[in-house]
């Protein structure tokens, strides 16, 4: 309908502009007839019969109408009418006067540039629109589908950090950027540096987009987002000059930010696609790589970023001065959870029943994303029903639905699969903390990661080594096994959880004895061939360079190293059998732990001085 009425208006328009100069040639036609000097010459021959001025007084101009004696009608436009009237009544010409009213001269001289003014705007409004979309009216679409980039203004970005539930260590981290773009000047007075480019990592769904525009938002500033997958088309160089026009942009409205999501589709490794390295991803790189070096340090502008695969990026934009800063942002803990569920949950009507802690507990694995599918879910449930609010069973019914869609990215676990995760994972921790030469332990987590894994924990190596010891490798061994072991201490089965852990284990011990000549029996000779190998003929050519005999010592040792380290990782658990149980129990109930909280665990427990393995 809307669409319609417009085009209405439009021809309208077209037909009043066709007429108004139609008119106005019409009328020069005529002028250019009769002249001023024409009349002179006939009122000097007395032809003038009388003569007819009209004239807006605001003006000294006019159109004078001559009626000459001979029945004929002429007529001039006079720059200066007074002139005329003076030179008609020295001749005796009777003079007419009248005033044109204002709207008779708005209607012949302004009225046609409104006209064009207005089709133009007219014309330039269905454009925009046709090339959005018909998308929001809060949506600008800059230069015209060059950058593809959406502007939104601070005021349209509508969420600030309290839409933002749980990721508290990372607003903490992102308040001095939120600071900087209120106020750049009391930045650059001090000489502080600002990064320019902060890449958040993290599953999809976690809340990167919602945190960028939270930063937006809480700094009132314009927020300009594109996809990386809208940089990278068929045609070369396009990808690069989209890059150039959405800096080009941003420059013009800095202080502001620039979020670019799904940034590996055009932040991939250079040199790994098929076109011999010059495609158009790398160009369009390129330029990016560029353009975020060529803006000065606080200039205002902050790129974000968002990937779920930082292992893919190209090293190069991890430079100082491109994306310095990295964001992990993982899975939410049950805290976490129960935070988003309440945020989620604030403007819809819930019933006394609902528990959201409870919901939080049994939703391990989910994300953000997945948490507010949930409540939508569930509010869409209610209604089906008639009621006016959510009650737990609208939750229930809801959790089945949207758990089948999560169980495909991770997995929905059971609560004895969650025990077992926290006493395998507490089981590595131990040994990390309680080893001399390994760790610390940074963060223990059960909350599924997405790839496969129920769990990780994650050391933070406090040394920069040069060397890897012996002593090192074999405490290596000690905590990969210790997973297991805790499984096997506290349940009556094992899980099949451990093949990682066996895998990296069995890798260490072949390493010492084929690579870094750790064993005495077979002294510091190099078994492995893995090197001269060339991946492709690895399987057709196996090449050993040793006997049989000398196999099965290599195999032999590499069982010992194994077993011996798997009964110093059983003794250590064992005689700390009461932290196993209540790291285990801190896992449960917190899903995710931090260092300070996981080393309150040990009061006194001393660190392992030695772990002296015999190898022969
Ligand atoms: P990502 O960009 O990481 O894929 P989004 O930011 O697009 O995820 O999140 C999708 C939706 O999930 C958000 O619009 C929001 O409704 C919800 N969400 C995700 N994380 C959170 C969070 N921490 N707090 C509140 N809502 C969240
Ligand atoms: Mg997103
Ligand atoms: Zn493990």
């Amino acid at each position: 309908m809307r669409k319609h009425g417009g085009l209405i208006f439009y021809i309208v328009l077209l037909g009043i502009i066709i007429w108004s100069v139609w008119t106005a040639s019409s009328s020069r036609n005529s002028l250019e007839k009769y002249t001023i000097n024409d009349f002179y010459a006939d009122v000097n021959d007395e032809k003038v019969d009388k003569i007819y001025i009209s004239q807006d007084s605001h003006v000294p101009t006019g159109e004078i109408i001559v009626y000459l004696k001979d029945g004929n009608e002429e007529s001039f436009y006079a720059s200066d009418v007074s002139k005329i009237q003076d030179i008609a009544l020295e001749k005796n010409v009777t003079v007419i006067t009248d005033e044109v009213s204002d709207s008779s001269w708005f209607f012949t001289s302004v009225f046609p540039y409104l006209c064009m003014v207005a089709v133009i705007i007219l014309m330039f409004t269905i454009f925009i629109r046709s090339q959005s979309g018909g998308g929001g009216t809060n949506q600008k679409l800059m230069n015209f589908g060059r950058s593809r980039a959406i502007r939104k203004n601070a005021d349209e970005v509508g969420k600030t950090f309290k839409d933002v539930a749980g990721l508290q260590e990372e607003k903490e981290e992102l308040k001095e950027v939120v600071d900087f773009l209120k106020n750049p000047a009391k930045y650059t007075a001090l000489g502080a540096r600002i990064p320019k480019g902060i890449l958040m990592e993290g599953p999809p769904g976690t809340g990167k987009t919602l945190l960028a525009k939270a930063i937006a938002g809480e700094a009132k500033v314009p927020f300009f987002s594109i996809s990386g997958s809208d940089f990278v088309e068929m045609f070369v160089g396009v990808g690069a000059s989209r890059v150039r026009d959405l800096f080009a942009d941003a420059k013009a409205y800095a202080p502001c930010i620039v979020f670019i999501d799904e940034i590996d589709a055009v932040a991939r490794r250079r040199g790994a696609g098929m076109g011999g390295g010059h495609d158009e991803r790398e160009q369009t790189l390129n330029q990016l790589l560029v353009e975020m070096d060529g803006f000065g340090e606080n200039s205002g502008i902050i790129v974000m970023a968002a990937t779920n695969r930082v292992d893919i990026l190209d090293p190069a934009i991890m430079r100082p001065g491109r994306f310095d800063r990295k964001i992990l942002i993982g899975r939410p803990d049950v805290k976490g959870r129960q935070e988003i569920l309440k945020v989620h949950a604030s403007n819809k009507p819930i019933a006394e029943d609902v528990d959201l802690e409870q919901v939080a507990r049994s939703t391990a694995g989910f994300t953000g994303a997945d948490l507010e599918n949930l409540m939508n879910e569930s509010a869409i449930h209610a209604a089906s029903e008639n009621r006016s609010f959510i009650n737990m069973e609208d939750i229930k019914k809801s959790f089945i639905k949207v758990g089948i869609g999560v169980e495909k990215k991770s997995r929905v676990i059971s609560d004895r699969e969650k025990r077992i995760t926290a006493y395998h994972e507490a089981g590595h921790a131990i040994l990390f903390h309680l080893l001399p030469d390994v760790g610390p332990v940074y963060t223990v987590s059960i909350i599924p990661t997405g790839q496969g894994a129920a769990g990780y924990t994650m050391p933070l190596p406090e040394k920069d080594n040069m060397f890897i010891t012996k002593g090192m490798m074999l405490q290596e061994i000690i905590v990969s096994l210790g997973g297991r072991i805790a499984e096997e201490l506290i349940f009556d089965d094992v899980t099949t959880g451990a093949s990682q852990d066996i895998k990296q284990a069995t890798g260490y011990a072949r390493a010492m004895i084929t690579k870094y000549g750790f064993s005495k029996n077979l002294g510091m000779v190099n078994y492995d061939n893995d090197e001269e190998e060339v991946f492709i003929g690895r399987d057709l050519a196996h090449q050993r360079s040793f006997s049989e005999n000398t196999q099965s010592s290599i195999d032999a040792e590499i069982r010992s190293i194994v077993d011996e380290c798997y009964d110093r990782a059983k003794t250590i658990l064992v005689e700390n059998m009461e932290i196993l149980h209540a790291c285990a129990a801190l896992l449960l109930e917190k899903e995710r732990i931090g260092r300070d909280e996981f080393e309150g665990l040990f009061g006194d427990v001393k660190k392992q001085t030695v772990t002296e393995i015999n190898l022969d």
